[in-house]
């Protein structure tokens, strides 16, 4: 829906600019708009079709190409033709070190637990830096078709992708030129395109199947006055139509006999491309056949569906255990949405459909709901409906380090995004003038056991008796889940920030674990907390008796002054036997003894300062 404004300032007339949504694939990549009847299209730029395949070829000459031009060259000059870098976004050699096998380019491992580079001539790109060029050109496409600058959109990721992978693709996407005004959850798009989660009254838990070219992923959302929120995901980043075309391109050399390694690349190519139309053509017809060279290539549906079966079943396995994480049953999901080219596959649809034993939602193109869905949040953002808020949900706490190594968590696992939270800290220590503020993401207790994202030291604090300065931490995490923290001493003005870019990314599989760890050691992690916290009191206390001894000393008697010494050194022995209800015991001893030495000092000064003032 396109907006006039009127700029007050030059009295010009401004139309108000468009905000793209784009599908950026592993396998494919598009663009999409809302049209001025305020509904979502993609935008085919004349002739060169829809999807632009998500391959950046580096040519002799210098010259870059994106797209289907750049797919000619997958096996012909597999060094300098980049595929499939959605995988290498955001990931550090050490995460895809088991994995490196499956590129064809080279990737550069100079320290394993830095982003990747990939080698191209004698130049080095980051993922980054190949993304954006597939940005830029459907930026390219956006403003040649629409006919205007385009410089705004929304990106869309996979639900699972972590706070290094979104960082990484909010990069690319400034890189390209365009202002990334949200980072979306693929899934999520792909039920507004369905229009599920547009009421904000609407109370929907739903599954989203997504078979791409190469990898394979099952969301369940739970969706509940707006939010989104991602109960579990689960996959194969693996699996997808790509396994398709290897089954038929195998089938078609068996049947004709043929050694694989005898042939040349081009035929090798000719093949794949040949084996990917028969299986489209297989989606409506019930036999295929064709030549490649003097190759037959034929097939027909039945031994296709032989074919993949066993690759479909995987999927349906990865659905159950989905439903499993998210402790549900078939019978809880409403709505089963169908994303990704391979969804067309007849079978697959079957499949899904019988699994979860309703009609799956397949009416809108699957490879084109993700960008229709993104250009219906970018028309959200734009104002354009009032109506709903959309929100997603942090998958794991935030918090920083306290006392004794304790997670002390600001944003909670499963907060809405975004969120503002922020606590009150003081120091612990006469005259500290530094804070070290340790931030870490996780659901354990003990912030070794989870992971740290930045460290920071708030410098500068004047010099203060300890418990007196006020340190306000500040946790804004923005609604791509890119998290800034603040810490502020109050009485001072002292200020210091930090936006938390992790260096490198958690794998899906990472993020699992912690989770699951932090329910397996749930009981540990209670028990150690008490253990910490009491020495921790134990501790300050000694510190604060202590020093009260020191500095009003001349208040007490000896006897009163050595029974003290004596609290505090089995105190002191308490602490060093590290038992919880033993430390209690001995703080509370001391405490009680020292009590009253304090309300003797308090009527001391009252009265000082009373002296002299009788009314
Ligand atoms: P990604 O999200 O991974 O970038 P897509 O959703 O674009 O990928 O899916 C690409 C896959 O869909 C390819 O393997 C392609 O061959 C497959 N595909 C496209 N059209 C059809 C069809 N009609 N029948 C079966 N598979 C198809
Ligand atoms: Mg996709």
């Amino acid at each position: 829906m396109a907006k006039v404004s009127i700029n007050l300032a030059t009295g010009s007339v401004q139309k108000e600019e468009i905000i793209v949504g784009i599908d950026l694939g592993t396998t494919n990549s598009l663009v999409a708009f809302i049209n001025p009847d305020g509904n979502p299209q993609v935008i085919n730029d004349t002739g060169k079709g829809v999807l632009v395949p998500s391959i950046v070829h580096f040519q002799k000459d210098g010259g870059v190409i994106v797209g289907n031009d750049a797919k000619e060259y997958l096996i012909t000059d597999p060094e300098n033709t980049i595929f499939s870098v959605k995988r290498l976004l955001g990931r550090s050699y050490h995460d895809i070190e088991n994995q490196k096998g499956l590129f064809s380019y080279k990737i550069i491992d100079d320290n394993t637990e830095s982003l990747v580079k990939i080698k191209v001539g004698d130049k080095f790109y980051t993922p980054i830096d190949l993304s954006a060029m597939i940005l830029k050109e459907l930026k390219d496409r956006a403003e040649h078709a629409l006919k205007t600058t385009v410089n705004r959109a929304v990106i869309t990721v996979p639900a699972y992708f972590n706070d290094s992978q979104r960082q990484a693709t909010r990069d690319a996407g400034k890189l390209a030129g365009l202002d990334v005004l949200r980072i979306v959850n693929e899934p999520t798009a792909a039920s507004l395109a369905y229009g599920i989660g547009l009421n904000p009254h609407e109370e929907k838990t739903i599954a989203v199947y997504d078979l791409g070219g190469g990898t394979f992923d099952v969301s369940i959302l739970k969706i509940q006055n707006g939010i989104f929120e991602v109960l579990s995901t689960n996959g194969d980043t693996f699996l997808g139509g790509d396994d398709f075309d290897r089954a038929i391109v195998n089938y078609w050399i068996e049947q004709n006999k043929l050694v694989e390694t005898e042939l040349t690349p081009e035929v090798q190519q000719a093949l794949r491309l040949k084996a990917e139309e028969a299986k489209k053509a297989l989606t409506t017809q019930n036999i295929y056949n064709d030549f490649v060279n003097e190759i037959p290539c034929a097939i027909t549906k039945i031994t296709f569906q032989d074919l993949i079966l066993p690759k479909v079943l995987q999927t349906i396995q990865c659905c159950k255990n989905a439903l499993q994480d998210a402790g549900l049953t078939i019978d809880d999901i409403q709505e089963v949405v169908m994303v990704g080219g391979s969804t067309r596959t007849p079978l697959v649809k079957q499949q899904v459909a019988e699994f979860f034993q309703k009609a799956v939602h397949d009416q809108i193109n699957p490879d084109e709901v993700v960008a229709l869905g993104a250009a219906i949040q970018s028309d959200i953002l734009a104002g354009n409906r009032t109506d709903i808020l959309l929100l997603d949900v942090t998958p794991l706490s935030l918090g920083i380090e306290t006392m004794g190594g304790l997670m002390d968590v600001i944003i909670p696992r499963n907060a809405k995004v975004p969120s503002k939270a922020g606590r009150q800290y003081t120091t612990s220590v006469d005259g500290q003038i530094n804070m070290k503020i340790s931030v870490y993401q996780g659901e354990r207790d003990l912030v070794k056991e989870n992971r740290k994202l930045a460290e920071f030291d708030l410098t500068g604090i004047p010099a203060m008796p300890a418990g007196f300065p006020k340190v306000d931490i500040n946790f804004l995490l923005n609604a791509d889940g890119i998290l800034t923290v603040q810490a502020i001493e109050l009485r001072s003005g002292v200020k210091q920030h930090v936006e938390v870019k992790p260096t490198y990314g958690l794998t899906d599989d990472e993020v699992e674990k912690m989770l699951l760890e932090s329910i397996h050691h749930a009981k540990d992690d209670v028990a150690q907390r008490m253990i910490i916290e009491a020495r921790t009191e134990g501790e300050q206390m000694v510190y604060t008796v202590e020093r009260f001894i020191t500095k009003n000393g001349a208040y007490l008697s000896e006897d009163e002054i050595n029974e003290t010494q004596n609290y505090i050194a089995a105190l002191k022995e308490a602490l060093k036997s590290g038992d919880k209800d033993t430390i209690h015991k001995k703080v509370d001893e001391l405490n009680e003894y020292t009590r009253p030495f304090a309300e003797r000092l308090m009527d001391q000064a009252i009265s000082t300062a009373m002296k002299g003032k009788e009314i």
